[in-house]
């Protein structure tokens, strides 16, 4: 395993190794490397020549008012992560080296982005449409992988890669999740103890929502009204939003049809958590990103 923290090296690297015909997977992360993150890398294990792992903690897809400064970091366990899945090459780039100054061009999105995380979150997808074009055209990967976790990310990449015309097939990966149901997430450690022990209940609402569409109800208004009100009454969460949209369009619907994301975001003392269910109109879990 080899780690890079200039782009050039590693650029100068993977040139000859597509040269001589290597296929490339690429997992994107901001490090503190959990279960989630290995189903990435040993997909992208299992598919390519060369796996890469990038870990950046990028700036740009911050808000002010954010968890930046206290985002976790542990390069140590990352490290061994990486030895353990087998990834050829870690990319680490400073701040500095990825922005060397106020840039001139970033990358704006332009639809997707007033719902879910978009609202609450504005200009973050621009952040992470803008590191990705430039890691992609760094490492120009055959294949890169996400997960379904972050699904308006997911979305949001897909429209990214067909709209800059980029020649990488995007791998969507589902979500890793503890015993209890929770999503593993790297800002579960930001939760206290009794949080903790509810924090299980936003999958299950999830999942009664999920049980209402397969039961054969269609209205968004009451699905998303039942999430809320199992939310409110099982966890002490403040929530973000709770909703129902087409996937991956991210479209407004008033009823279910064609593939649905019921998503929800809520807030802990510490902690914001993000969970979601990709499912056909009949219930059915499925991720196809047209
Ligand atoms: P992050 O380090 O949070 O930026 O995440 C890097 C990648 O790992 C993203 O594609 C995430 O969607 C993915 N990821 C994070 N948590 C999970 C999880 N519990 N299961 C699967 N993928 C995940």
């Amino acid at each position: 395993m080899r780690i890079f923290s200039t782009a050039t090296e590693l650029q100068q690297e993977l040139a000859h190794l597509r040269a001589d015909g290597a296929t490339i997977g690429f997992v994107p992360t901001m490090g503190y490397l959990h279960e989630g993150h290995k189903s990435l890398l040993l997909e992208a294990r299992n598919q390519n020549d060369i796996v890469v792992l990038s870990i950046f903690v990028n700036p740009l897809q911050f808000g002010a008012n954010e968890d930046l400064d206290r985002y976790p970091r542990d390069e140590k366990r990352d490290m061994l992560v990486a030895l353990e899945t087998e990834v050829d090459f870690v990319f680490m780039p400073d701040v500095s080296d990825m922005y060397p100054e106020s840039p001139l061009v970033t990358v704006k999105v332009q639809s997707g982005v007033d719902v879910l995380c978009g609202s609450s979150r504005p200009g973050h997808f621009d952040g992470v449409a803008t590191v990705l074009t430039k890691l992609f055209t760094i490492i120009m990967p055959t294949r890169t992988y996400f997960g379904e976790k972050d699904a308006q990310q997911l979305a949001i990449v897909a429209g990214l890669i067909r709209d800059f015309n980029f020649p990488i097939e995007l791998i969507p990966v589902p979500t890793r999740r503890e015993a209890d149901g929770l999503a593993m997430s790297s800002r579960n450690v930001y939760l206290h103890e009794d949080e903790r022990k509810v924090a299980p209940k936003l999958q299950e609402a999830l999942q009664i929502g999920r049980g209402m569409i397969v039961a054969g109800e269609r209205d968004v208004e009451t699905i998303r009204q039942a999430v809320s009100h199992f939310i409110n009454t099982h966890t002490h969460g403040k929530i973000d939003y709770v909703d129902l949209l087409a996937y991956p369009s991210l479209e407004r619907i008033h009823r279910v049809e064609g593939q649905v994301i019921l998503a929800l975001a809520v807030y802990f003392q510490q902690a914001r958590l993000i969970d979601n269910v990709i499912m056909d109109q009949h219930g059915h879990q499925s991720t196809v990103l047209r």
